[in-house]
Parts: C-alpha cells; structure tokens; sequence
C-alpha cells in the first residue's frame, strides 16, 4: 500500500504529519498555518465545511425517512408448518427493528388468496398466515413491508395464459434454472399489468399493511432476453434503444404499482428490488426521481465483486440517485457467494462488516435471514450478531443518519458504459467496466480521499460544483449535452482527470472520430487503441512535474494494458514507449526508444486543472496492484484538486473514509479493511489500527461540544485551532465512527 502516509515516512526532506503539527503552537495555530503547511508538503489545504443545513423537523418527513432498521426472515413454503409466529415477532421486536417484510408473495401465497393461479403453498392448509404475521408485527409497533414476488409461476398458469412467459429465439418457455416447474414471467406482458395487481388490491382489502414490494423484479445487473410475442417487437436486448423501453416499462409499472399501494392510504407507497451498484439494470437517474425506497440487494460479496468493500460501493451509488431519501442494504446474515448455504450462518467478522458499510456509506440497517425453519431451529448463531447490531445502532440513531455528503471529489458512474461498453477485443476482460470501477475504487480509498458517486445523467452544475474535481474513468459513452456540462463545470473552475476512451461513443454508441473532450482536455485521436502483446507500453518522464513526486532513479514508468494513441502536445511531461514483446527475452527491449506520443496530458486553464490518461490505467491498476500507477494516480488526483481536502485522516492501515454532515454536527466514519481477506474469502479476524488523526476545518461560528467515538462508546479529547478541528481516534477495530456534536 502506497498512500500520502507511507510516502511521506518514507521521505527524508518530509516530517509526519504528527510531527510537522507539533512543531506548531497550538495557541496560535490557525486555518492559514495549516494552509502553509500543505503548501510544504506536510498536509492537505482543508478548506471549511460549508454552512451547516437549516434542522428538519423529522416529523415532517415521510415515515420511511424515519426507519433505521429493517429485519426479514425470508418465508418458505414450509414456514407456515414450523415457524413459530411469537417467536419471530419477539425476535425483530427485540432486536429493534422498525419494520419487518412479511411474504405474500405471488408464486406462493401466504394467506388464503383468491386471484387465480396465486397458488396456495402447501402447508398454508388454509391458513391465514400473512394475517397472523401481520398481526404480531403490529401488535409489537413495527411497520409491515407486504412482499410479493412476480418473477415466477406455475404451470397452470401458463396453460391458461401462454402469453405470459419469457421465451427464448426458437420460442420455448424460459424456466427457472434451479427448478423448472416455474415458468419466468415478462415483464412486458399482461401478467404484469393484471395479476401483481390483482393481489396487490386483494392485500389492500383485507390487510393494513405500509407499502409493497416486488422481489426479483426488475432485474439486477443485467437486462432481460427475451422472445416472447411483444418483445420480439422490441428492439434486440443489450442495446441502448432497447434499454429505453425497458426503462419505460419500469417506470410504467412502478408508477402503475404506486398508485394501486395508494389506493388504501396515500402515505403508503410501491418498492422493488434494485441493486447491481452502478450496473444496476435500470436508469438510475429516472429511477431515482420516484422511488421513495432504495432496496439495495446486495447482500454480500460476490465471485464478480470479492473485495469487502461492495456494500459502501452500493451505498455510494444510492447516495448519488435518492438525494437523501431511504435506502436500505439487504445484507445477509446467511452464508453468501458463489457456493451458498442460504440457511446457514456466515463468519460473523464479515457480517458485521457488511452491516458496518451500511451505516457508513448512509444506508439504513436491513439483516436478512432466509426461512425460518432454518433460522430459528437449525441455525441460530445469526440472531446474536444481528440484535447486537441493531441495538448499539438504536442508541445512536442521531448520529447515524447522514443529512448530506462533506466529499470534495466526484466519481462519474457511468451507467450508460457500464451496461453497453464493449471494451477492446483483444483485452481478454472478465468484465472490463467493473474492472475499471474497482480499479479508481481502491485508488481513492488507498487514498483516503473523501468521494461520492455521480450518475452521467446528473452533470448539472447545481449538482456537482460542490466538488473541486470530477473523476472520468473510461466513461466512454457520453453525449454532447453531457460534454457540454462538463466544459461548464470546468469553466466553473472545476478540475478533471479523464482516462482511455472517455467520451470516444455518444449515448446512442455511435463512434466518435474525435474525443467528444478534445478542446478541453486538449488532446487530438492519432488512431485506434493499440493494446499490449507482451510487454505492455511505458511512459517516458520528460521533466519533473508534481504528479512525478517520489519517483526516483528511472527514466521510465509503467503505462496501462491499453492506450489511444494521441498526436503530440507541447512540453509532454511523460511519453509512451510503445510496448513489444517479453518473450523471449533476447527480445524484451523497446524497438524503439522514444517518441512525441503523449503518455499523460496535463492543462491548467485558471484555477482548473485537467489530466487525461491516454491508458486504461484505473483498470490496470486493479488488475496488476502495481504501486508506481497507485502512485500516480494519487498524485494527479491530489494535483488536479491542488491538494485540497475537506477532512484528513492520518493513521496507519487501509480504511475506507465517509464524512457526513448529520443533524447533531458531523460524523467521520471510518471502515477498517487491514485483513488478509480484505480482497477474497471472508472476514475471519478483526486486525485493530493504532491512532488515526482526524482534522477538518469547521464553518464559521460552529462550536463543537464533544466528539464520541459510537463503536468504542467513549469520548475522545479535541482541540479547536482557530477553525480547524483536531482530535485523535486511539483504536480502530472493525468500525468507528467518531461522531462531533455541535452547538
Ligand atoms: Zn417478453
């Protein structure tokens, strides 16, 4: 790991920060010294908070803003036969959840429905056992999330109604992978309009639930494929035009749905499943307008995501599309990932961790367990962990809940890339975008930097001048209105750092012969991208420049697996060294030596400063941990926003930083991933850090009345110098959030 810390211990001419602010007089010591001393090197420019937010009345707010925890055991067919209502009431109750999601579901109903082809699962025995789960939750003052699941159905139904299954080119039912009995359902077809419905007016009528939700609708992470007669007339699956219709018939529906929740009580409202952080399948940016509850299923680490920090990658997408609304995590106490064991318990260390992203990255606590034969007979060392959790969060709830992001940094998401972008053939990418996402992830983590996401459909200068910088990593697809927004934003004074194809497609995919940034980032197209056979290129350093700082005793740096060759530019500080082979080694030696090529290229345009990679660089990164791009990634970035940071965390060990303004005063959440098992496998250890040093330059007029740090439930001593705020968090185990009360 290579981040500002190491660096600097590592550099003779450099005191550590601890060390540099004590040579300071903390009598006299002032925002202006601690500007001096980043201008030396030691510390970033912490520039001040803005002005905090007007408080809120959260009684104003709609009652969903207001839920803190949410508890779910995942009802089974045979939950009606063993579970034991009281029991699992007492459960949640106890643990202090807010609301519980209780199945009606829609492949199996849990009560005595009458829509037809709801069929009846088979211990239900004319049950009412909705109704009696209903009953207790209310009984105890939770709230009820009524949960459907219109994914799926019988064969019964499909006699009767055809025309309501998926199908493949050669017209044949899509079924379910696992059991093939139930046909999958389309989403473009009658089923959807009459019978989610049908029983969603049938729950209105008998029961007194809050809202709805739709399991396994809309799709996560990828779009529908099918055949059926009405999407045969769609445009073909995975294309943009195709994602337009799937987009209006989500909102059709969510729309349709919400309306019919509101039909009982206006307050109530319609949910469905999302997730698929910025992959998610539909717009996130239209999304985002009316869903009043973000269901974030991303439960826990995946074979395609295995580093542990996915679930603050979630919650960084929710925080850019729900502009404070709900969003919950459905974090599984099971056992998750490639082989599971949906009714067993997973290694507690990592559960918590999942349940610690949540908080950190603003997301409401959700604990899922599936069944509860299993979870309340077979298996039930998750109960623990989960109550806990849910009780030391209660005691903390103030503190918990983000008003809004302090980050100074803006990570453009891409949706539109991520979905559609084909990346170079000859890159042999498991999954080229994710790859991308990851890499600039552990960049800015590694960093410490604070950052938020940024959807591409939400450039507005309104939106996104709080940030000092915006980050384009491969965004390659991004259309002219997008690119105008950007040059605004710069115009506006803010900086960039662009890479590889950013803005080579527009939104329809179409290739551009040019950068769609070329004025800006004053770069020119010299050919297509040239990827590596070998020995991938390098950049030459032509002269010193600040986003060369630490490199010493070479003339060359590693590039990136991939690169769009540019035309020349004036004064490059860094220029490719075309790549060539590594085997054999009689012939691993650059053909040729130099070129004008330009490696990296840097503008300053008045306070704006832009870097553009010419490589794949974030990408590369992540596929090799090579520390020399690390390095420079770090560099340009802090170049770009000229070293200015609005909070700095000094310590040692790799950690993931959230900053929130809340309403008691602000609270610095710190995330401890220095784990052997921090990048595969699950958490199986806590490995504590030693002191971490947080500064931060308050508003004017702020008074600062305690810092607590909640995990560790003690105070820690602060000091105020002039404005900026100081103290030290001793310990970090897993988690720590120190939380600053202000008067
Ligand atoms: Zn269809």
């Amino acid at each position: 790991m290579l981040n500002r810390r190491t660096f600097l211990k590592t550099s003779a001419m450099s005191l550590p920060l601890v060390a540099a602010i004590q040579t300071l007089n903390p009598a006299t010591i002032s925002a202006e010294a601690i500007a001096d001393a980043a201008i030396s090197g030691v510390a970033p420019k912490l520039i001040p908070l803005p002005a905090r937010l007007a408080p809120v009345d959260p009684s104003t707010l709609p009652w969903q803003q207001n839920i803190r925890r949410v508890g779910q055991s995942n009802m089974t067919e045979h939950d009606p036969a063993v579970m034991n209502i009281e029991e699992w009431a007492d459960y949640w109750h106890t643990a202090g959840a807010d609301i519980v999601f209780i199945s009606v579901t829609g492949i199996l109903a849990f009560y005595p429905s009458k829509v037809p082809f709801h069929r009846h699962g088979k211990f239900l025995n004319g049950r009412d056992f909705f109704g009696e789960c209903v009953a207790a939750a209310r009984k105890r003052g939770m709230r009820v999330v009524a949960r459907m699941s219109p994914d799926l159905n019988w064969g019964d139904a499909l006699d009767a109604h055809p025309a309501w299954a998926m199908r493949d080119e050669n017209g044949s039912v899509l079924r379910n992978g696992e059991d093939s009995r139930l046909f999958r359902t389309c989403m473009f077809t009658s089923y959807m309009d009459d019978y989610v419905p049908a029983i969603m007016r049938e729950i209105n009528s008998l029961y007194d639930v809050d809202c709805f939700y739709t399991n396994g609708w809309p799709p996560i992470g990828s779009l529908p494929n099918c055949h059926c007669a009405i999407c045969s007339k769609l445009p073909p699956s995975n294309t943009t035009a195709y994602w337009s219709a799937f987009n209006d018939r989500v909102l059709e529906l969510w729309h349709k749905y919400d309306a019919i929740a509101k039909e009982k009580k206006p307050e109530s409202f319609y949910f469905a499943n999302l997730g698929g952080n910025v992959r998610c399948g539909p717009n996130l940016d239209r999304l985002g307008k009316i869903a009043a509850w973000f269901q974030a299923d991303n439960q826990g680490r995946t074979s395609d995501d295995p580093a542990i920090w996915g679930c603050s990658l979630q919650g960084r997408v929710c925080n850019a599309m729900m502009d404070g609304k709900f969003a919950a995590n459905v974090s599984a106490a099971y056992s998750t990932g490639t082989v599971r064991w949906r009714n067993a318990s997973k290694n507690p260390d990592e559960a918590r961790m999942w349940l610690n992203e949540t908080l950190a990255s603003g997301m409401a606590l959700y604990y899922h367990f599936i069944g509860s034969e299993a979870g309340f007979g077979e298996d039930r060392r998750w109960q623990k962990i989960g109550s806990d959790y849910f009780q030391w969060a209660k005691k903390h709830d103030a503190h918990l809940k983000p008003r809004r992001s302090l980050a100074n940094i803006g990570v453009v998401m891409g949706q539109n890339t991520q979905l559609f972008y084909s990346p170079p053939p000859a890159t042999h990418a498991h999954d080229y975008m994710r790859e991308t996402t990851q890499g600039i992830y552990a960049t800015l983590l590694d960093g410490r930097f604070a950052f938020d996401f940024v959807h591409e459909d939400r450039l507005d200068i309104g939106r996104i001048s709080k940030y000092r910088a915006l980050l384009l990593p491969n965004i390659a697809i991004l259309s002219d209105h997008q690119c105008q927004q950007i040059r605004d934003y710069v115009r506006s004074g803010g900086s960039i750092m662009a890479s590889f194809e950013t803005g080579l497609y527009d939104e329809n995919l179409q290739r551009r012969e040019e950068f769609a940034l070329s004025d800006l980032l004053g770069i020119s197209k010299a050919g297509d991208v040239i990827g590596t056979n070998g020995n991938a290129y390098y950049g030459r350093i032509e002269r010193s420049h600040p986003i060369l700082d630490g490199f010493s005793n070479t003339n060359w740096l590693p590039g990136a697996q991939n690169r769009v060759p540019l035309k020349s530019v004036p004064d490059p500080v860094l220029t490719v060294v075309p790549g060539f082979v590594q085997y054999p080694p009689e012939l691993a030696y650059p053909p040729a030596s130099h070129t004008d090529e330009p490696a990296v290229v840097l503008r300053e345009v008045a306070s704006s400063r832009l870097a553009y990679f010419p490589g794949d660089i974030e990408r590369t990164f992540w596929l090799t941990g090579h520390g020399d791009l690390l390095r420079i990634l770090h560099n340009t970035i802090r170049w770009i926003t000229q070293d200015e940071a609005v909070v700095h965390v000094d310590g040692e060990g790799l950690l993931e930083l959230f900053a929130w303004e809340t309403t008691p005063g602000y609270a610095i959440h710190l995330l401890n991933y220095t784990n052997p098992n921090a990048h595969h496998g699950w958490l199986s250890t806590v490995n504590p850090l030693g002191p971490q040093t947080v500064s931060m330059a308050l508003p004017s007029g702020v008074k600062v009345n305690a810092v607590d740090l909640l995990r560790s439930e003690r105070t820690t001593p602060f000091r105020l110098e002039g404005s900026v705020l100081r103290f030290t968090i001793p310990r970090v185990d897993d988690y720590e959030i120190a939380a600053v009360t202000v008067g």
